[in-house]
């Protein structure tokens, strides 16, 4: 069956410079498929663009032909909206070149760059920006969402670091968007997702990090985990913005460095990333690393670029995944319960929950963009996967089961790049009723039709 019948392929063809695939070409299969693996659409075409033409000729293709339009940078998010079913993809993943200029430190990113690409270029020149904790997680969609990772407690989410941007809009306008210029568009693409436009290039502020930070994993065995989650929730407000602790609770990985009788054990692991200099590292995590005898400490100092991709061999593509997410006020009693008691009952060695300590610079900055609750110092979220083609139910339940039982922990506030397709309330949940409201005007200013729909979809 050729679902491209209907839509006149061509006539695309003839303006686009990158590769039209469709579902006769051989690339479609690996073209049209996303990082989570669960999700299994069949867009009718896929754009390859080469550059901001080409996002305009597929914009206005789309447009014109009442296309379903998806929009794809590195395809991670967890709800598959790089990809539909039927429709266009306008893919920016053949775009990943990054400049550096270390005298203004200054990054200019193509928007089909992961972090990896960008950690890279910017670390020959010491230099950084908050990126996620996986390195071949794409910087658009993360950044367009907020982002953060290891170093956001000390200069932000990647969203306040955003000084400049390329976007191209739903009626074909290509706008370059800065603080004072274009503000609205600014402010929307700094947590707003992917509403208003594609972004065909981002300009990143740079900070000095590096070469070398201290940071790995320390494991504990499960019974461990209420003494440790009480020690956390006293000793994380109070520690060095330099340092990033997300504490990872999951079945003990079959690998060398833990010691064989763990192995496929519940366990409870801390990883860590101090960024400042590395003797105050030292100073500053000696509490944490002697809080009691762990299983296995692996902390070093180590480059930042290793640190950045140090679990990416656990998240790779090709398995199912299922994730629910929200921030939580804080870790009381009550909430240890219920993560120890689900830590006991997890269903698959590949799945973890963690909860990861923001505050720092996440919650000092001012609040100039639609990135939405900065103020919510845990934010919980539970990592579901299983191999491809495993029956989902099992999996689902429990995570669903640990995610109901832990709302009392929380405002119902989300991180909306952590967000399934979960509906309205959940979108409204990750905005607030005022940035929403902010936000449904700034959609109706620059796409009133909603053609860029396939997102945490802000209506019009
Ligand atoms: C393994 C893994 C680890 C992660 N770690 C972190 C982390 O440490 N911190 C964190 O904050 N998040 C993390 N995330 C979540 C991540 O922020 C989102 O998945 C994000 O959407 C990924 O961006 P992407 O470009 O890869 O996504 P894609 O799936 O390509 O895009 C997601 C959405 O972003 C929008 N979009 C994409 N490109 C553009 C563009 N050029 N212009 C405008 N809109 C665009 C579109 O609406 C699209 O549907 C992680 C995700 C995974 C799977």
């Amino acid at each position: 069956m050729t679902i491209t019948a209907d839509i006149p392929v061509d006539q695309l063809r003839s303006r686009f410079r990158g590769a039209i695939i469709t579902p006769q070409d051989d690339s479609y299969e690996a073209a049209a498929s996303v990082w989570n693996g669960s999700i299994r659409r069949r867009p009718a075409v896929i754009a390859r663009c080469t550059g901001a033409a080409d996002v305009l000729a597929a914009i206005e293709f789309g447009r014109r032909h009442d296309l379903l339009t998806a929009v794809r940078g590195g395809g991670h998010n967890i709800a598959g909206n790089a990809t539909c079913d039927g429709g266009l993809v306008i893919d920016l993943s053949g775009l990943r070149s990054v400049r550096v200029d270390p005298a203004r430190r200054r990054a200019y990113v193509d928007p089909g760059c992961v972090w990896g690409d960008v950690d890279n270029q910017t670390q020959a020149f010491g230099l950084a920006v908050p990126g996620g904790i996986v390195s071949t997680t794409g910087v658009a969609g993360f950044t367009v969402g907020g982002g953060f990772g290891h170093l956001t407690r000390r200069f932000g989410f990647a969203s306040d670091n955003l000084v400049g941007a390329d976007v191209v809009t739903a009626d074909g306008r290509f706008l370059h968007v800065a603080d004072h210029e274009n503000d609205d568009l600014m402010w929307g693409i700094r947590g707003g997702g992917g509403n208003f436009g594609v972004v065909t290039g981002f300009e990143f502020q740079l900070h000095e990090v590096g070469p070398d930070v201290l940071g790995g994993l320390i494991f504990h065995p499960a019974e461990r985990a209420p003494s440790l989650l009480r020690f956390l929730r006293d000793y994380l407000p109070a520690s060095a913005e330099e340092l990033t602790v997300f504490t990872i609770l999951r079945k003990a990985p079959t690998a060398p460095f833990v010691p064989p009788e763990f192995h496929g054990q519940p366990v409870i692991a801390n990883l860590v990333v101090h960024s400042g200099d590395l003797n105050k590292a030292e100073r500053d995590l000696a509490p944490l690393r002697h809080f009691a005898k762990p299983l296995v400490d692996l902390v070093s100092r180590r480059p930042y670029t290793a640190i950045q991709a140090l679990t990416d061999a656990s998240w790779a593509s090709g398995f199912e995944n299922y994730w629910k997410s929200d921030y939580l006020v804080g870790i009381p009693d009550g909430a240890i319960e219920v993560l120890t008691g689900h830590l006991a009952t997890i269903t698959s060695t590949l799945s973890d929950f963690k909860i990861a300590y923001l505050g720092g610079a996440a919650a000092r900055l001012p609040d100039g963009s639609a990135l939405s609750h900065r103020d919510q110092p845990f934010l919980l979220n539970i990592n579901t996967r299983w191999p491809l083609g495993g029956p989902p139910e099992s999996h689902v339940g429990w995570t669903q089961s640990l995610f109901e039982a832990m709302k009392p922990f929380s405002a119902g506030k989300v991180y909306v790049n952590f967000l399934m397709d979960e509906g309205r309330e959940r979108v409204l949940a990750a905005y607030g009723p005022d940035k929403h409201e902010r936000l449904v005007a700034l959609k109706r200013r620059y796409d009133p039709d909603n053609f860029f729909r396939l997102n945490q979809n802000i209506r019009p």
